[in-house]
């Protein structure tokens, strides 16, 4: 029997940002995956940034980093922690790179003769793009989210490539539109109105949506879902509610309790293969909501007014977390405001603390001093990136006795370059994309914390960094006690450092964050949650 071709499903929001779109785009290739289906979800960010690789973790949350190396959106770190499959450059395509590709052909003469133009050619590079991840044939469906909101400027190149698109794959696509349905609390009421003009903007540009997912604080009777459908031209059965819930983990089990699958595959003409289980999933969810232990670990970070610049971390302490059961509370700690002075009082009740990933000298001193109090008080530490090599600066510094131990980026002049620039980087002048990016192999010592927890000599993680574990104090710091237990043998870099005298101190220069998905979380973050639960 022949495959049948990819479906393709849009998604659009309207009425606001920050419905959900990254969510709902998941939970619904979660129930198409477990449906059996091969699912991919890709993300369309009308921005002019090339990647979000350039941009302030306050600007635009944590910059979420693929096997492939490509820095993208952090909604791709959704998708890959729903489906439980890695996404690529591919899945994340900005208004940037379109340009970019255009440009290049122009100069290059690819189109000689012609006026470049929006229309078609900068629609044709959408469309290519979004077909790119279909032509593979390894898919059954592609998702693709478009960042934004409709009646955007910034949108309507998008808007019009997938307009174009439906009309050309006919029954091989489908929208998905996400409103809100605002409760008006004066009125004691529920209001549609702010749907009914999201799909008439929508209407405008072309597409009718075939799907609404109507985002609400409280439940919608059967007269509204009668009432959107109507005014807006959509079955009734296609009018899904999506009810505020206290985790996104929820999200999947909701979409399917209201059918948003089942409607596709009605839509799309496939024939119904059996219901998603979502055995593992449940079991996650039991796990996290009825909790048998309630443990604080402290986060050290610089952005963290901003919680989404650290998705992935928070995420893949919830998988650990969940999965041992146990309730875990972040205490969020702003590395400029830890000094010596109120360092015992800060940390001396935590169970255990991450000192998180980041760029530049602000905190950093903050970030050291929280380690050396860490380290004397055998409080269970996992480092990760920047947070890492604050370890090993705080080491030379106060266990070596390097005064002026340093990292080249926070002192360029440092006489104790204990963290140094990267060989490979030493001519790199331009800044987008140019870090150690995308997956590394990394070799773990017997006997270590690293190695208790992956089980295994050999693994691969992902990187984004342009510093390094300066090998010239190798030998000296690990006579001293801080022991290279990860190492990429190709290049004979440091990857993971550990204190074997202390209960778990691990610190790694990769960012294990992005790889910790619900159905597997991450060996190492489980492994440093178990040692926090162990610390009475
Ligand atoms: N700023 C450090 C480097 O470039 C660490 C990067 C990070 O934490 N991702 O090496």
């Amino acid at each position: 029997m022949s495959k049948s071709p990819t479906k393709y499903i849009f998604v659009t929001g309207g009425v606001t940002s920050s419905l959900g779109k990254g969510i709902i785009s998941a939970s619904l290739g979660k129930l198409l995956t477990e449906r059996g289906y091969s699912v991919t979800i890709q993300k369309l960010d009308p921005y002019i940034n090339v990647d979000p690789g350039t941009m302030n973790p306050y600007e635009h949350g944590e910059c979420f980093v693929t096997d492939d190396g490509a820095e993208t959106d952090l909604d791709l770190g959704h998708y890959e922690r729903f489906l439980n499959h890695g996404t690529s450059q591919a899945n994340n395509v900005t208004t940037g790179r379109i340009y970019q590709t255009v440009i290049q052909k122009e100069r290059k003469g690819d189109y000689l003769g012609k006026t470049v133009q929006i229309i078609p050619h900068i629609t044709d590079e959408i469309k290519r793009r979004i077909q790119i991840l279909g032509s593979t044939k390894e898919f059954d469906f592609v998702i693709t989210e478009i960042g934004g909101t409709v009646g955007d400027i910034e949108a309507l190149p998008y808007i019009e490539a997938v307009r174009q698109l439906k009309w050309e794959l006919e029954k091989d696509a489908l929208f998905i539109h996400l409103t809100l349905v605002p409760f008006l609390a004066a009125a004691g009421e529920l209001k549609t109105k702010p749907t009914q003009h999201s799909v008439k903007t929508l209407l405008e540009s072309g597409i009718q949506p075939d799907i609404l997912v109507c985002r609400t604080e409280h439940s919608i009777n059967s007269e509204i879902k009668r009432k959107i459908a109507q005014f807006c031209n959509v079955e009734r059965d296609a009018v899904i509610e999506s009810l505020d819930v206290s985790t996104i983990y929820e999200v999947p089990l909701l979409m399917q309790k209201e059918g948003l699958d089942k409607i596709v595959i009605k839509k799309l003409g496939l024939t119904h293969k059996t219901e998603a289980k979502l055995k593992k999933w449940k079991k996650f969810l039991n796990g996290l909501q009825n909790p048998k232990q309630e443990i604080t670990i402290g986060l050290v970070g610089k952005y963290i007014e901003l919680k989404d610049a650290y998705k992935s971390i928070s995420e893949a302490i919830i998988h650990a977390g969940a999965k041992n059961s146990c309730k875990v509370n972040i205490e969020w700690l702003h590395a400029e405001k830890i000094n010596t002075n109120n360092v015992k009082q800060k940390l001396s009740k935590l169970k255990g603390i991450i000192v998180a990933p980041g760029f530049g000298d602000r905190g950093m001193e903050g970030k050291i001093t929280a380690i050396k109090y860490i380290r004397e008080n055998s409080i269970p530490f996992f480092g990760i990136c920047l947070g890492m090599q604050s370890a090993v600066i705080e080491y030379a510094r106060n266990v070596l006795g390097l005064r002026n131990a340093n990292s080249t980026e926070m002192d360029s002049k440092t006489s104790t370059p204990v963290i140094d620039l990267m060989n490979e980087q030493k001519e790199v002048t331009k800044k987008g994309g140019t870090m150690r990016l995308g997956t590394y192999d990394c070799y773990l010592k017997n006997n270590s914390n690293a190695y208790n927890a992956y089980k295994n000599n050999n693994i691969k993680e992902r990187h984004r960094h342009r510093f390094e574990f300066n090998n010239k104090y190798k030998n000296d710091l690990e006579k001293a006690g801080l022991i290279a237990t990860g190492i990429n043998k190709n290049k004979n870099l440091v990857e993971i450092i550990e204190i074997a005298q202390h209960p778990w101190f691990v610190g790694v220069q990769f960012h294990p964050e992005f790889k910790s998905t619900v159905d597997n979380p991450h060996p190492l973050f489980c492994g440093f949650i178990d040692a926090c639960i162990n610390n009475k």
